[in-house]
């Protein structure tokens, strides 16, 4: 069993607009798949589709299996318990992702609340312990999200990711709205984290070479349907 199959998925926004059509993708356990592909192309939307976190009216059709779980045809109960503690979201620009208003560590607490991955008394531990592991002091648990860089800002994210412990990792231009030299750093911090956890990770990025570098296989999207699937090198030195 594939930790991810995507089977014929076509997304169509209420507006008649569909922004994928037809995809098939597999990662299986422990694999790094990247999706690549001009902006419009509709990688945001098939990530988001992955977790049923599009807007209500889109219509989402063909299958999403999660470790053999049919993800369209789940309730809603079982959907909760999937967000976070099956697959998570990175998203690009923490700061909207963030809740202005609360601290940082009260928002990785959530997940670990919601899902009860921590015991009740354990929680501030399980948020420091994750703090540490992204690489920031345990004490910026107390900070607001305005009162961390955007590098910082995206390290808490990708903290709150891996919150409940997910197979898989969804990293949706997880580095674009970050200087230069902070995206490497990103970057190698998600290869580490999925690499010591053995996660899968879908990637998305309009940048061909920095998927080329992390992963393992690579999918271009074209006006919402896959135009080429392969090894990340093989894909990368033909385009
Ligand atoms: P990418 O992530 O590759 O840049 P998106 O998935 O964001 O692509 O967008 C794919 C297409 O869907 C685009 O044509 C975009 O304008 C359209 N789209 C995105 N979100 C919505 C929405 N909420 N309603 C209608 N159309 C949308
Ligand atoms: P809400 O205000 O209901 O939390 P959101 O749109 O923020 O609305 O989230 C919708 C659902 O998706 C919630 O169940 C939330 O826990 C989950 N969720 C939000 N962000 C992510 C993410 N990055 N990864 C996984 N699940 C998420």
């Amino acid at each position: 069993m594939s930790l991810l199959e995507v089977r014929d998925l076509t997304v169509t926004y209420a507006n008649g607009a569909r922004a994928v059509r037809g995809v098939d993708l597999t990662v299986e356990a422990g694999q790094k798949l990247g999706i690549a592909g001009e902006s419009g192309c509709g990688k945001s939307t098939l990530a988001l589709a992955l977790l049923r976190l599009l807007p209500a009216g889109t219509e989402v059709t063909g299958q999403i299996l999660l470790n053999g779980e049919d993800v369209l045809g789940m309730k809603w109960g079982r959907l909760r318990a999937v967000r976070w503690a099956g697959a998570s979201i990175v998203f690009q620009g923490a700061m909207h992702s963030l809740n202005a208003v609360h601290r940082i560590g009260d928002q990785i607490a959530e997940p670990i609340v919601l899902h009860k991955t921590a015991p009740a008394g354990k929680v501030k531990a399980r948020v420091a312990e994750l703090l540490e592991h992204v690489g920031l002091p345990a004490a910026r648990a107390q900070a607001y999200p305005h009162e961390l860089s955007g590098g910082q800002r995206q390290r808490v994210m990708i903290a709150m990711a891996l919150a409940c412990a997910p197979d898989l990792i969804i990293a949706d231009e997880p580095t674009t709205a970050l200087d230069v030299m902070i995206q490497a750093q990103i970057l190698r911090l998600i290869e580490q984290l999925v690499a010591e956890q053995d996660l899968g990770l879908v990637m998305i990025s309009h940048d061909l070479a920095v998927l080329a570098d992390t992963c393992d296989r690579l999918t271009v999207m074209y006006a919402g349907r896959v135009v080429e699937e392969g090894p990340a090198r093989q894909v990368y030195e033909a385009a």
